[in-house]
């Protein structure tokens, strides 16, 4: 679905369009009247993350739309806007909120996108979508005028530089149609996941690598059985708002396209998922990683080490049996668990050693307590 939100007249009456990409046939007419669109120097492409849009757009329409210039992502702008006392948003929800002080409905977000025709609340969810990003411009321009700022555009174009690893483009597996696939988090960053409640091991093997690896327990509770449709719910809502990478095994997930960026993981052990993932996004686990984040809630450990003296108040519940844990202890800076070298050490720094001893270089302490 292309949604366009246009200014029509001099009174400003907004209209939005609504262009069902999988009704429209990708003819030489549809794609010389989406190429003038984004190119024309007097429309200015107003997105949120339009990145990701421009490349699904390119999934499905081709090169002809491969670029759009001017164009003005919402989320850079509010980066842009951070000397106006702009808070740079998580979300597109998170930007209305901010600004326009209400929230997205996001009800429709997980529904059958796939089924026709679609509902009126479906429309109306898309429609939207694409009008309150109109109202945050006004917004943003509003606040530049007033502190003398600018609002930056761009020329977008995708792919963006050279073009990302074949790893990087293509779901993996056989029964599934592959699909341009890119990193959605900012170049630079660290790598960002978020599993399913089928790879919750998965998931704390990641983050004893010292990964960002959200999961679906980790928001609902260990143990509690959601709907397939509010799994889905979670692991999108995620994805969107920190820009995590979706691992999962259900291929239901990938087969709704509900996001680009997800990835199913083939593996069927903990291990050789944890293999896959590395392997796939090329990460390198360092000693500093190790010791960096908690296995059982993905917070980043504290970087003092503290004995059993000195753990913070919340953390006593959680330190160490007394004649272990002298050598430190590690405390988690969100659920305040502790860890420390024990029992588990050499057995885990030699399976460390054999699974990742070339990017681990030579690993030297794991955690107790996992
Ligand atoms: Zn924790």
């Amino acid at each position: 679905m292309l949604q366009v939100a246009v200014k029509r007249d001099l009174a400003c009456t907004t209209v939005v369009y609504l262009f069902d990409l999988l009704a429209l046939k990708n003819t030489q007419h549809t794609s010389r009247v989406l190429q003038e669109v984004l190119q024309s120097s007097a429309l200015v492409k107003i997105g949120y993350g339009m990145y990701e849009d421009l490349g699904a757009l390119v999934a499905r329409m081709g090169d002809c739309c491969a670029t759009a210039h001017p164009q003005l992502d919402i989320m850079h702008a509010m980066v842009a806007l951070a000397p106006a006392g702009i808070i740079p948003p998580r979300s597109l929800s998170d930007a209305c909120d901010a600004l326009l002080g209400q929230s997205l409905d996001k009800t429709q977000q997980c529904s059958a996108w796939g089924n026709r025709p679609l509902t009126d609340a479906q429309r109306q969810y898309a429609a939207l979508d694409a009008y309150c990003l109109l109202m945050l411009y006004d917004k943003l321009l509003e606040r530049a005028i007033q502190h003398d700022l600018s609002l930056p555009t761009h020329r977008l174009c995708w792919p963006e530089g050279p073009k990302p690893p074949q790893i990087n483009k293509v779901m993996i597996s056989p029964n599934i149609t592959n699909t341009r696939f890119y990193k959605p988090w900012p170049e630079g960053d660290s790598p960002r996941f978020v599993c399913d409640d089928m790879l919750e091991g998965l998931a704390r093997q990641l983050r004893l690598c010292g990964v960002d690896a959200a999961s679906v327990y980790g928001v609902v509770g260990a143990g509690h059985q959601l709907p397939r449709h509010q799994v889905h719910r979670v692991l999108v809502d995620l994805a969107h708002l920190e820009q995590r990478v979706v691992l999962t095994k259900d291929k239901s997930f990938v087969r709704a396209g509900y996001i680009d960026c997800a990835w199913l993981v083939q593996g069927t052990h903990r291990h050789t998922q944890l293999e896959e993932v590395l392997h796939a996004f090329d990460i390198r686990v360092g000693m500093d990683d190790v010791m960096s984040r908690c296995s059982r809630c993905n917070g980043e450990l504290l970087e003092e080490m503290f004995t059993r003296d000195t753990v913070p108040v919340q953390a006593l519940g959680n330190v160490p049996p007394v004649g272990v844990g002298k050598s430190g202890i590690w405390v988690c800076g969100q659920c305040y668990n502790c860890y420390w070298q024990g029992m588990q050490y050499a057995r885990a720094r030699l399976h460390l050693k054999e699974r990742f001893g070339k990017k681990a270089g030579g690993g030297d302490a794991v955690l107790q307590n996992v």
